[in-house]
C-alpha cells in the first residue's frame, strides 16, 4: 500500500509495550481503586458457581428419587447433598454473580477513566505553539475525540471482558484437574496453540489499527478541505477532482476495515481448529476412562461440558483480547500526548530560572546575541540579533517578507527553539521566567485577531475583573461605538478587521501589561482607523514600550524609533526621519 502524508507521519503512540502499558493504564485511571480487589474476586463465584451447577445437575440425574439423594463428597472430605433447592441457589448466585461482575467493570471503569482525558487535554495544552502547525488538525481532532473516545468507554469494558474471560479459564481448567488431572493435560497443547495464535495475531491487528486511525485522520482533514475548498474548486470545474480525492481517502480507510476483519476471522477461525480438536481428544480420553471405569460417568459429563466450556472460554478470549489490542493502540496514541513534552523542555538553551522578576517596573526590552530556530532541526533565523528598545519607547520594525520581524514577536513569546544568546527585560532574563510570567508581560494586538463567542464584555474581561464604566472607557478610547452587550459569533466573523483589532486595542489598554505587541494592526484598516490607533498609543498607551510591525508611511512617522531586519540581523536603525528617506518603494510595498 502507498504511504502518504498521514500514514507515513502518524505514529502508532509512545511504543511502551503491553505489560506496562496495561499497569500505567490501570494506574492512571485509578482502576483497581474503582474496581477493587475483593469486587475482582467477586467474579470468581459466577464461574465457579457454573461448575458447581454442571455437577449438582449431574448428581441429580444419578439420584434413585428426587427426595433421597444421598450426601456426595465435592472435594477434599466436603460433603454436599444434591438437592433441587441448592441446584436453585447456585443458579440464582451465578446469575447475580454475572451481573455484579458486569456492573463492577461497567460502572468501576466509567468512573476510573475520567481523569485520562482531562490529563490528555492538559499535555496538548503545554505543548509548544509550533505543534500544531505540524500536525494537520485531523489528526489532532482524530486523536482527542475518537482515540480518547473509544479508550473512554471501551477501555475498562475491555479489561474486564478479557479479565473475566481468564478467570472463567482458570476456573475451567481447575475444575478438570480436580476431577481429572490427566484429562487437564489434554488442554495444555490447547493453552500453547492459544498463545501462538495470539503473538502471531496481535501485532498484525496492532498495525492495521493504527493505520485505520491514520486512515480516519485523514478523512477527517479530508473533510475539512472539502468544506474549506470546496468554492474554489467549484469555481475551477474541479468539483469531480474534490469527490475522488474524498472517495479515495474514504476508500483507503474502508480497506483497513476489511483487512481488520480479515485477521480477527482468521484468529478465531484458528481458535476454533484448536478448540474442536481439543474437544475431539477430551471426548476420546472420558469414553476410554468410563468404559475402563476410572472415571464415573458424573465425572465424565462435568469434564466434557468443562472442555466444551473451555472452548467458549477460548473463542472469548480470542474475541475480547482482540478487542483489547485495539484499545491498547487506543491507550498508546492517548498517551503520547498525555507524555507531550512541556513546551519549556523545547526551548533549547535557558539561563538557570528564576522564580519571578526582579527589579519593578520593567526596564528596557533588550536582544543580546539572540539566535533562534522554531525547530532544533531548522534553520536558523534570528543571527545574533542585539537590540536595545528603552522603556516607553514606540519602535516600528520594518523588513522585507521573511525578514524575522514576526520571529522577533514569537522569540518574545517564548515559542521557538534559543540557540544563544538572551532576552532581557531590565535585570531579569526573560528565558529564566517561568514561561507564564514571562508572557504576562506583553499584550499584544495581532494581525488577524480570534475573537470568541461571546458578548463584547467576554471578549474585553475574560475574568470579570473591570467594571461597566471600565470598559466602556476603553471602547471610548478607540472610538469603537459597540454595547458591550453585543453577540459575537464564532471568531469575532460578525465584525470587520478594523473592529477586531480596536477591540483588541482596547483589550490591550485594559490589561495594562508593560510591553505592547503589533503585529501589522493597521495593514487592513482604513487610514482613519490607523490614526485612532495611533493617537491611542500617545494617550491611554504612552507609559508602554510598544513595538509595531508595520509597513504603512504615515504609520512609521509616528514612531519614536524605526528597527528594519534583514535576514534575521538589524540592517537599519534610528529615527523615522533618518530611515524613512532611505527605504525603497520596493521596501514599504
Ligand atoms: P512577513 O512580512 O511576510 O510577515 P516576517 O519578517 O514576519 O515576514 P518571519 O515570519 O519572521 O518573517 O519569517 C522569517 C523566516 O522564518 C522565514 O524564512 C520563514 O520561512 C521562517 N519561518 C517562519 N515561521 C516558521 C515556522 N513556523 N517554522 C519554520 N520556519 C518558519
Ligand atoms: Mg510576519
Amino acid at each position: 500500500m502507498a504511504g502518504n502524508e498521514f500514514t507515513t507521519e502518524e505514529t502508532a503512540g509512545n511504543m511502551i509495550r503491553g505489560g506496562r502499558l496495561l499497569m500505567r493504564y490501570l494506574w492512571h485511571v485509578r482502576y483497581l481503586l474503582y474496581v477493587s480487589i475483593p469486587s475482582l474476586l467477586l467474579i470468581v463465584v459466577p464461574a465457579v458457581g457454573y461448575q458447581l451447577f454442571i455437577w449438582l445437575s449431574g448428581l441429580l440425574a444419578e439420584c434413585p428419587a428426587l427426595a433421597s439423594c444421598p450426601a456426595r463428597e465435592v472435594a477434599w472430605g466436603v460433603e454436599v447433598t444434591p438437592s433441587l433447592w441448592l441446584l436453585f441457589v447456585v443458579a440464582a448466585v451465578v446469575v447475580a454473580g454475572k451481573i455484579i461482575e458486569w456492573n463492577i467493570f461497567e460502572t468501576g471503569g466509567q468512573l476510573a477513566s475520567r481523569g485520562l482525558f482531562r490529563e490528555m487535554v492538559l499535555g496538548i495544552g503545554r505543548v509548544r505553539t509550533t505543534f500544531f502547525d505540524e500536525y494537520p488538525s485531523g489528526k489532532i481532532i482524530n486523536r482527542v475525540i475518537r482515540d480518547a473516545d473509544r479508550l473512554r468507554t471501551d477501555g475498562p469494558m475491555r479489561l474486564g471482558e478479557a479479565a473475566s474471560g481468564l478467570i472463567d479459564l482458570l476456573v475451567v481448567i481447575a475444575v478438570i484437574a480436580i476431577a481429572s488431572p490427566t484429562a487437564a493435560l489434554v488442554a495444555l497443547p490447547l493453552l500453547l496453540f492459544f498463545v501462538y495464535i495470539q503473538r502471531n495475531v496481535a501485532p498484525m491487528l496492532e498495525r492495521v489499527l493504527v493505520l485505520r486511525s491514520a486512515r480516519f485522520g485523514e478523512v477527517l482533514h479530508r473533510e475539512t478541505d472539502v468544506i474549506e475548498g470546496v468554492r474554489c474548486f467549484a469555481l475551477y470545474g474541479q468539483l469531480p477532482t474534490l469527490i475522488e480525492r474524498v472517495s479515495a481517502s474514504v476508500y483507503r480507510f474502508m480497506q483497513m476495515h476489511f483487512l481488520r476483519g480479515r485477521i480477527e476471522a482468521w484468529g478465531r477461525c484458528l481458535s476454533d481448529v484448536g478448540v474442536a480438536l481439543l474437544a475431539s481428544a477430551v471426548l476420546t480420553a472420558v469414553y476410554v476412562g468410563i468404559h475402563t471405569g476410572r472415571v464415573s460417568t458424573v465425572t465424565g459429563v462435568l469434564i466434557i461440558t468443562a472442555s466444551f466450556r473451555l472452548g467458549m472460554v477460548f473463542s472469548w478470549m480470542t474475541w475480547s483480547l482482540g478487542l483489547l489490542f485495539e484499545t491498547a493502540g487506543y491507550a498508546r496514541r492517548v498517551f503520547e500526548y498525555v507524555d507531550l513534552p512541556a513546551e519549556e523542555s523545547e526551548e533549547g538553551r535557558r539561563p538557570p530560572p528564576v522564580a519571578g522578576l526582579t527589579g519593578t517596573p520593567p526596564g528596557d526590552l533588550v536582544f543580546e546575541n539572540y539566535s533562534m530556530s522554531y525547530r532544533e532541526t531548522t534553520p536558523v533565523i534570528l543571527k545574533n540579533l542585539s537590540l536595545r528598545i528603552g522603556r516607553g519607547t514606540k519602535v516600528g520594525l520594518i523588513g522585507r517578507t521573511g525578514a524575522g520581524k514576526s520571529s522577533v514577536v514569537q522569540s518574545i513569546f517564548r515559542m521557538v527553539f534559543v540557540h544563544g544568546g538572551d532576552i532581557r527585560v531590565g535585570d531579569t532574563s526573560l528565558l529564566a521566567l517561568p514561561v507564564a510570567e514571562a508572557r504576562s508581560l506583553f499584550a499584544v494586538v495581532p494581525q488577524d485577531p480570534y475573537l470568541f463567542e461571546g458578548t463584547i464584555r467576554s471578549n474585553l474581561d475574560r475574568l470579570g475583573e473591570f467594571t461597566d464604566a471600565e470598559l466602556e472607557g476603553a471602547l471610548r478610547s478607540v472610538q469603537l461605538a459597540v454595547p458591550l452587550s453585543m453577540q459575537l459569533l464564532e471568531g469575532g466573523s460578525n465584525l470587520s478587521l478594523g473592529q477586531r483589532q480596536l477591540l483588541c486595542l482596547a483589550r490591550v489598554i485594559l490589561t495594562k501589561r508593560p510591553f505592547v505587541i503589533m503585529d501589522e494592526p493597521t495593514s487592513g484598516v482604513d487610514t482613519i482607523t490607523d490614526a485612532i490607533m495611533q493617537s491611542v498609543l500617545r494617550t491611554a498607551l504612552r507609559d508602554r514600550t510598544i513595538i509595531t510591525i508595520a509597513h504603512r508611511l504615515e504609520t512609521l512617522a509616528r514612531m519614536d524609533r524605526i528597527v528594519e531586519l534583514e535576514d534575521g540581523t538589524v540592517l537599519r536603525d534610528g529615527t523615522p526621519d533618518a530611515i524613512i528617506p532611505r527605504l525603497s518603494a520596493e521596501e514599504l510595498a
